[in-house]
């Protein structure tokens, strides 16, 4: 029998584990953790709308059969020629394998922005972000320090304008709490392009543009982050702003492993897959999620987003399994369906196009809880959807 190895408990990873499993087939599954989380709503965490856990889904509650292996732990290396992964705690053999093991943070080169800024990159970085603004506000409490009110948000992409809809709701909150006017907090995004949420039409970055701001933060647009130094964060032509708290969300690139390993990769790092998304160096490695470079229909190539990541899954598990039974005319191409973009701005309003009809307010946010509603559904069914949604039951 063919082993098959999958690495990366993502969305696309999962995608191919819970399909593999359907087909039949027995695998064995790597990852840093004993837990999938769902990484688009990460942000709601750092902005603590609700309790970790309801992020997270332990992987062995989602893959119930026997013949499905859990190994946790990371990669290190793969050698392609001896078909073997190293794992910090061990090696593992593969006939076929399923490269998923997701992004980094893209640091562009600043100085100073990977030492002395927080990002959203797994659970407990987004926790951490909650817990310092925390530490920080009560700080202030006894310096009287307006730098511990301030936060600079750099980049804004979705994740910085769906991080600041949170905040901007979590903050009043912990003002009231600590006694802390909230006039004093000031909250800035740092936008280097000269428009917010390039991913959405102009009139629905103008509505998120004035959520945003009717709610107190500032969106200094067309400027550059230079540099960061600890609690200091260097424009291009603006005076530099000291604020405690610094988070860059200002993009995503694949792990370095695969740019390492000489795999054909695009300049985000991305390796190049067939439209069966098999690496075009190695027709043994299947390729999924934010590691893959495949272009679209129009050649360009597709965004990395957890919509196509979880399709890239899916399609990656049939055609493997096609691929080890000997049919591999069976292998269908990728066709990504793609329904749109949705950003949230805070718990209950929203911008984004469903389909190419574009949504704002409350109906975005419904929209947005759907496609959760859907991904639990596909992943584990019914009772990891009612499981995980109890809080929208609740309402
Ligand atoms: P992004 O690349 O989409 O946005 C990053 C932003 O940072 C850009 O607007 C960029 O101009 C800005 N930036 C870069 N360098 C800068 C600098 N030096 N100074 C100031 N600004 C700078 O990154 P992201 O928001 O992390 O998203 C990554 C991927 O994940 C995207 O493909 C996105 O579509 C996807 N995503 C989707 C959702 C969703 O569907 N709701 C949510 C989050 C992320």
């Amino acid at each position: 029998m063919a082993k098959i190895v999958i690495l990366g408990g993502g969305y696309a990873g999962m995608m191919a584990a819970t399909h593999l499993e359907q087909l039949g087939e027995s695998f064995t599954l790597v990852n840093a953790h004993e837990y999938h989380y769902l990484t688009t709503l990460l942000h709601e965490a750092a902005g603590g709308r609700s309790d970790v856990h309801n992020y997270c889904i332990p992987i062995r509650d989602i893959l119930t059969k026997r013949t499905s292996e859990l190994v946790v732990d990371k990669v290190k290396t793969i050698n392609r020629e001896n078909r073997t992964v190293t794992l910090e705690n061990g090696e593992l053999s593969y006939d076929y394998l399923v490269y998923a093991i997701g992004w980094v943070p893209e640091f562009f080169g600043i100085p100073g922005l990977a030492e002395y800024s927080l990002g959203i990159r797994d659970l407990e970085s987004a926790k951490e972000i909650r817990q310092h603004i925390e530490e920080r506000f009560k700080k202030y409490k006894e310096t009287q320090d307006s730098r511990d009110l301030r936060i600079v948000v750099g980049g804004a992409g979705l994740t910085g304008i769906e991080l600041l809809g949170e905040l901007m709701e979590f903050l009043p909150q912990l003002c009231q709490q600590l006694d802390i006017d909230f006039s004093l907090v000031d909250v800035q995004c740092i936008e280097a392009m000269p428009s917010i949420l390039p991913q959405v039409a102009p009139p629905l970055r103008d509505v998120a543009a004035k959520t945003l701001t009717d709610k107190g933060a500032k969106l200094r647009i067309g400027i550059k982050i230079l540099k960061v130094e600890p609690n200091k964060v260097i424009l291009e032509g603006a005076d530099p702003v000291e604020a405690s708290t610094i988070i860059w969300t200002g993009g995503v690139r694949a792990n370095p492993l695969l740019q390492e390993l000489g795999f054909t990769c695009d300049r985000r790092g991305r390796a190049k897959v067939t439209p069966y998304l098999q690496s075009v160096d190695d027709e043994r490695i299947f390729i999924g999620g934010d590691s893959a470079w495949c272009d679209d229909e129009q050649g360009r190539p597709l965004p990395p987003t957890a919509q196509v990541a979880t399709q890239m899954g899916t399609t990656i598990a049939k055609n493997l399994h096609a691929l080890v039974h000997g049919h591999k005319e069976e292998m269908k191409s990728f066709r990504p369906s793609l329904k749109g973009t949705l950003a949230s701005l805070g718990r209950e309003v929203g911008v984004g196009d469903m389909g190419g009809i574009p949504v704002r307010g409350m109906v975005a946010s419904l929209a947005k809880e759907a496609t959760k509603v859907k991904y639990l559904w596909e992943l584990g069914g019914m009772r990891l959807t009612a499981e995980k949604t109890q809080q929208v039951v609740q309402l």
